[in-house]
């Protein structure tokens, strides 16, 4: 028989550049990629023993007749395991071999594989598959036919293991492992048609070069930062490690203050300490795929719970803290180790991402040593909560569930009550009372801030519109807007949008950004800021003394007040606050910006911050947040009586009224 053997040549000699390729580029020895080369180096043996066996066969003459055979029986071995190979190559890729280890996928799986490897065995015996006659003619065995129902029942294994468990691969990569079936089938068929043509390998070995250039990225599981595991890592690891079922923990170390390292230190210093930090990390006695940086200075280490030691989590504390040595900066770094007992703390990935992502940064609850946490069992309701509170609060958009509460603000010059902040209510029947610094982060999250923003914009909107507020003493509303919405290209013209339609003046509204949005302040929240400031809407820099005000950032914004935060008001008492605020405060007076003091609580506290020159101030002390009626009826009858503003009875001789003069 004459053979064509360019094909098969061609895909030798790609096969071997793309081993080539694999080991240049840094891999990790994974199971999806150690399956992935053992895939490789198959589709090459198997060119390879196939070129001998076409040369024996074509020149029998000049080979050994067990040389005809040993190729033949090494062909037809790697030819049958070589689907088998592919099909556990999808099993790791969508990081399901756990799966191989029950009876029911199990049996589906090895059945064919044992089978074969009997056909192969029984060949010599009773010629299954193909023999030798006495001329050495090559004759085709019936089972040669099991053999290529095998070679596509493995394909089809593949291809259904890839099907049952999409979720756990990227579509765009999903897809193209679809596409490259073609391109091992149709060749395959050929070749059983025309068996001279030797084009299977070559359709494999291009397979597995579009694999490699599309599904095998070695750089997709790290992290560019530390060099170490990355957060998609850790899910992968996390999600085998629940399936195995057996106990294991997890040490996370939050890096704390990251943001105000990154704005102060700025990235390229924030990643020295970093890869620092991961060196060291590094040289624990632990394993490489044990180490993670998940993002934003939280790095997990994931340890079976029989190699875990009670030294760990000091060790990781000491190296998290210490590690600003080298980088010569005057700077303690602070961190908070979080010792999470799979699966008794968290009971999936998913509650244990939340835990590690939200919970991590209160210590509520937990029993704490030293920088410490480990978490209670308690916890591990994490995650049904948040789920709870987003579905209440997808209740509340569908049934108008949202309120808006309104609360005065005294102005001190004017001595009486001038505006009010809105601020959002979420009440469920399910869940209760649901308080804003719950929902809100979580709808930050999710992405609903961005209706949730626009309906309370328009709530306000449509109650100024409503109501003379002016003839009851009021000159605008606050309205908060969070980080998300600030980010948004069309904010300004969404909000110009509602204003015109309630046929408003835009001098009655006010927005309040949060210091934290500020400091991701980028050109959107600028060009945001100033499409609204040039039509006469005034904002207020909101929480000031909670984040870490980037000044440079503020001044450049076109803030008209400043609220201090409730935080520091109730800390007045303290002689350092104290002096700290009244040169804050004369600062912000000289860059003529308005002061509004929150969470004012008591008279003695209206007395100071009067005297130190706040404008405005906000509180319990004047009232709750009530809502439109409630709000409505207090401005009426602040305005009729005065004098009930400040019911204290020491008020009205010498206190406030000594304290307003003064300025
Ligand atoms: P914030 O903007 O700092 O709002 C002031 C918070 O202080 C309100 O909490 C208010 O009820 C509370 N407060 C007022 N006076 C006092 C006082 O004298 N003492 C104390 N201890 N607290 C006082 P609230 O309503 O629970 O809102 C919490 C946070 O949720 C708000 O903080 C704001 O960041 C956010 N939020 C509320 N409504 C909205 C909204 O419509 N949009 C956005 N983006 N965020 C909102
Ligand atoms: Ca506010
Ligand atoms: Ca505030």
């Amino acid at each position: 028989m004459n053979y064509i053997i360019h094909y098969d040549i061609c895909a030798l000699v790609l096969t071997v550049l793309l081993s080539f390729c694999f080991f240049y580029k840094k891999y990790i020895p994974n199971l999806q990629n150690r399956s992935f080369l053992a895939l490789l180096y198959m589709v090459m043996a198997t060119t390879i023993v196939d070129l001998l066996d076409v040369y024996g066969t074509t020149f029998p003459e000049r080979v050994p007749t067990y040389y005809l055979y040993i190729t033949s029986y090494l062909f037809f071995f790697f030819l049958n395991v070589l689907p088998a190979a592919y099909a556990f190559y999808i099993v790791a890729l969508t990081g399901t071999e756990w799966r191989l280890t029950r009876l029911t996928t199990a049996l589906p799986f090895f059945i064919p594989l044992v089978t074969l490897v009997v056909i192969l065995a029984g060949n010599p015996i009773f010629n299954w598959l193909f023999y030798y006659d006495s001329a050495m003619g090559y004759h085709r065995g019936p089972a040669l036919y099991v053999l290529y129902f095998c070679a596509f029942y493995y394909l089809a294994f593949g291809l259904y293991s890839l099907y049952r468990d999409r979720d756990m691969v990227r579509p765009a990569k999903r897809a193209a492992l679809f596409s490259f079936v073609p391109l091992v089938a149709i060749p395959s068929l050929i070749q059983i048609f025309i068996p001279t043509l030797l084009i299977e390998m070559l359709g494999a070995s291009i397979c597995m070069m579009l694999t490699l250039m599309t599904i095998q990225n070695p750089d997709e599981l790290l992290n560019g930062q530390t060099g170490l595991f990355n957060r998609r890592a850790f899910l992968q690891e996390s999600r085998h490690a629940y399936h195995q079922g057996k106990g294991f923990y997890v040490i996370a170390a939050r890096l704390l203050k990251y943001d105000y390292l990154v704005r102060t230190f700025g990235d390229e210093q924030v990643t020295a300490i970093l890869r620092e930090i991961a060196g060291e990390l590094r040289q624990l006695p632990v394993r490489h795929k044990q180490l993670f940086y998940l993002k934003d200075g939280i790095f997990t280490i994931t340890m079976p719970e029989n190699e875990i030691y009670l030294t760990l989590p000091e060790k990781v504390l000491s190296i998290v803290e210490g590690s600003s040595r080298e980088n010569q900066m005057e700077l303690t770094l602070s961190s908070r180790i979080h010792v999470i007992r799979c699966p008794d703390d968290a009971d999936s990935v998913d509650s244990l991402v939340d835990y590690i992502t939200y919970a991590s940064n209160s210590d509520k609850g937990k029993t704490k040593e030293k920088g410490i946490v480990y978490v209670s069992s308690e916890f591990r309701n994490v995650h049904a909560r948040v789920l709870a509170v987003e579905r209440a609060v997808e209740r509340a958009l569908a049934t108008n569930g949202f309120e808006v509460y309104y609360q005065p603000i005294f102005s001190v010059k004017e001595n009486r009550v001038n505006s009010a902040e809105a601020l959002l209510r979420l009440r469920d029947p399910e869940l209760g009372f649901i308080p804003p610094d719950e929902f809100i982060p979580i709808t930050e999250k999710s992405g609903k801030i961005i209706e949730i923003g626009m309906f309370v914009f328009r709530t306000v909107c449509q109650f100024i519109a409503k109501n003379d507020l002016k003839k009851i003493g009021i000159d605008y509303i606050e309205i908060n807007l969070s980080v998300e919405q600030c980010m948004q290209h069309k904010l300004a013209d969404q909000l110009l949008r509602t204003i015109d339609e309630f046929h408003l003046p835009t001098s009655c509204i006010n927005l309040e950004i949060t210091e934290t949005a500020v400091a991701y302040s980028t050109e959107i929240l600028e060009t945001n800021m100033n499409t609204l400031a040039e039509t006469g809407i005034k904002f207020s820099l909101d929480d000031y003394g909670t984040g870490y005000s980037n000044m440079a950032s503020m001044v450049h914004l076109p803030f008209n007040l400043v609220k201090i935060d409730k935080g520091i008001v109730s800390s007045l008492e303290d002689e350092r606050v104290f002096i700290a605020i009244s040169s804050t405060i004369a600062m912000f007076r000289e860059m003529r910006m308005g002061i509004v003091a929150e969470g004012v609580e008591t008279y003695e506290q209206v007395e100071v911050l009067s005297a130190l020159g706040c404008d405005y101030l906000q509180g319990y002390f004047y009232s709750r947040p009530v809502c439109a009626t409630e709000f409505l009826e207090k401005c009426i009858e602040l305005r009729d009586h005065p004098e009930l503003i400040h019911p204290d009875p020491m008020a009205m001789d010498h206190g406030l009224l000594a304290v307003t003069a003064a300025h």
